[in-house]
């Protein structure tokens, strides 16, 4: 039987729901239970995949392909259960599928209404999980009070009542603001959230309240008793200092032991979260540190490259280092000294990215980092950057660059039109839908014996996801590779170059995939492990 738990926000956006959701689904697993994450975006786009991350941080890609919302990456982190496209959707996704079967004639004669065909196929959505996990955990995105949520809002209630209590809760995650005139923490916001919310029919459970100082029993009587919730079930959520500590204090906090206690399941003993309490120790009680200069194009919004900056750290707590981050916007290099602002990091990596604002900032930064013989980790736009900076500085090939510049004479990147994936013949067209064009989600690639990652990978063959239009020019690997740029890893059909190093560089390393979305924090992506120890070892050596 599988039980549902609903997760909504209220108050203010940016509560962590997405974090609070991931950190009970690992203490679900922590008593033996089997979980599934998924979430529902009221948004009009299709899916987040043509958003820019400025709007909303990070696409996360899923193993089977799909452009989701960030919180499925906090989830994969913090479950290690691989996320699926169909653990996502948005507005736009349930709309345009109700509008195609209306096409189809599939609801013939009826007049198509939010309600009941759009809650109808969310409905269904969330329906599709029956049975695959002992608890589905969903989470609404936005906050309640908003227009957009409302059908979401609509058919979880009726989800909700066709299921009933024993099988389906609502937590509802609320902020309770500290405001320093009155020296206390304010519960009014969260009172009128929880009436709005019932306005609509929904009574949650359980409440999270997130504060930045301890919520007094007062506090936590007033509102259990305005908002009609067991006082027990109102939970304090308290900030803390790394999101691996959540569910720790969440459990300190008893939230699953309520959890459990709405569904009326009889609990169990102890819990054993001492993975939880080495990681969090590892993060606390580092050896020494180690910075990594992080040049891009999104760096004044820190949700833009949330795997990444969380793959850094794991690649910390493997080696018990603290990792600090270096965020450069790359354009500074094409007016600046790299020197000025590269003097004393320890690693420099280049992340995706897309368009050619910077890019001749992120080239400068790789040839950089190969002529100091500094760690340089380049991820898929930065393997692209790397290449074309041996094909520039070391081929001599004057005006070699990426289709997807602007001005661009000699494409050492461009698109390949055709591939094969297993025994299927892949194709690209150029005029597909944006999302067509690109290479998504998990693919195969084997690795040159006697290479620096196959030592990584300690394996000659791997899967890592993709999400990219562009590729490396065959045409140009040998004479690339006599220049020393070895191409250590490519597609099993040897079509599409996958990874690049140089053997003569302390470590220098560019994969055309994202490692860094399978990254989990108690199982660290070897890549990142390995980069970070090289950081330390360039750290000793100056
Ligand atoms: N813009 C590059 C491409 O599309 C790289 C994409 C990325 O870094 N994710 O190929």
């Amino acid at each position: 039987m599988t039980r549902y738990i609903f997760i909504t926000g209220g108050v203010v956006s940016s509560l962590g729901k997405g974090l609070g959701s991931a950190a009970l689904g690992a203490l679900l697993q922590a008593r033996g239970y089997c979980v599934r994450l998924c979430k529902l975006d009221p948004y009009l786009n299709v899916d987040p995949g043509t958003m820019s991350p400025f709007q909303h941080g990070e696409v996360f890609v899923t193993d089977d392909g799909a452009e989701t919302d960030l919180d499925l990456g906090h989830y994969e982190r913090f479950t290690g259960v691989p996320a699926k496209a169909t653990d996502n959707t948005t507005t736009g996704r349930i709309y345009t599928s109700v509008l195609q079967k209306e096409r189809k004639g599939e609801y013939l004669g009826a007049t198509i209404q939010v309600i009941p065909h759009i809650t109808n196929e969310i409905q269904d959505f969330i329906r599709e999980k029956e049975g695959t996990a002992d608890f589905v955990l969903c989470e609404i995105g936005g906050t309640v009070g908003d227009i957009e949520s409302l059908p979401f809002l609509e058919a979880i209630r009726q989800f909700g009542n066709e299921v009933g209590r024993k099988r389906a809760i609502f937590i509802h995650v609320t902020l309770l603001p500290y405001i320093p005139a009155a020296g206390e923490l304010k519960t009014k916001p969260t009172q009128h959230s929880v009436k709005e919310l019932m306005s609509y029919g929904i009574r949650p459970q359980i409440l999270l309240c997130r504060a930045d100082r301890p919520i007094e029993e007062d506090e936590r009587n007033k509102i259990a008793l305005f908002c009609n919730i067991d006082q027990k079930k109102v939970i304090p959520a308290l900030d803390v200092s790394s999101i691996y500590e959540v569910p720790i204090t969440y459990h300190d906090e008893g939230l699953d032991h309520q959890v459990m206690d709405s569904f009326g399941i009889k609990d169990i003993s102890n819990l054993d979260l001492s993975t939880w309490h080495n990681i969090v120790k590892n993060i606390k009680e580092p050896e020494s540190e180690v910075t990594i200069a992080i040049i891009g194009k999104y760096t004044n919004l820190a949700d833009s490259y949330k795997s990444l900056n969380e793959a850094l750290i794991h690649g910390g707590i493997a080696n018990k280092v603290k990792v600090k981050l270096k965020f450069i916007e790359a354009e500074i290099f094409e007016k600046e000294a790299l020197s000025d602002h590269l003097e004393g990091v320890n690693g420099i990596l280049v992340p995706g990215g897309f368009g050619d604002r910077g890019v001749e900032g992120k080239i400068k930064a790789a040839q950089y980092a190969r002529e100091k013989k500094i760690p340089y980790f380049g991820i898929c736009y930065g393997m692209q950057m790397a290449v074309i900076e041996a094909a520039r500085n070391l081929c001599g090939i004057d005006g070699a660059g990426s289709s997807e510049f602007k001005k661009c004479r000699v494409p050492v990147i461009g698109i390949m039109t055709e591939w094969t994936k297993g025994d299927k013949k892949e194709l690209r067209k150029k005029d597909e839908n944006l999302g067509g064009t690109m290479r998504l989600g998990a693919y195969p690639a084997k690795l040159k014996e006697g290479s620096k990652v196959a030592g990584i990978y300690n394996s000659l063959e791997i899967s890592e996801r993709h999400r990219h239009r562009y590729e490396v020019n065959i045409n140009y690997i040998e004479q690339l590779e006599r220049s020393g740029l070895k191409f250590s890893g490519m597609s099993p059909d040897g079509r599409l170059p996958e990874i690049i190093e140089y053997v003569d560089h302390p470590w220098f390393i560019g994969v055309q995939f994202h490692p860094e979305l399978k990254s989990k924090p108690f199982d660290p992506h070897p890549l990142f492990v390995s980069f970070i120890s090289a950081a330390i070892e360039q750290e000793r050596l100056v």
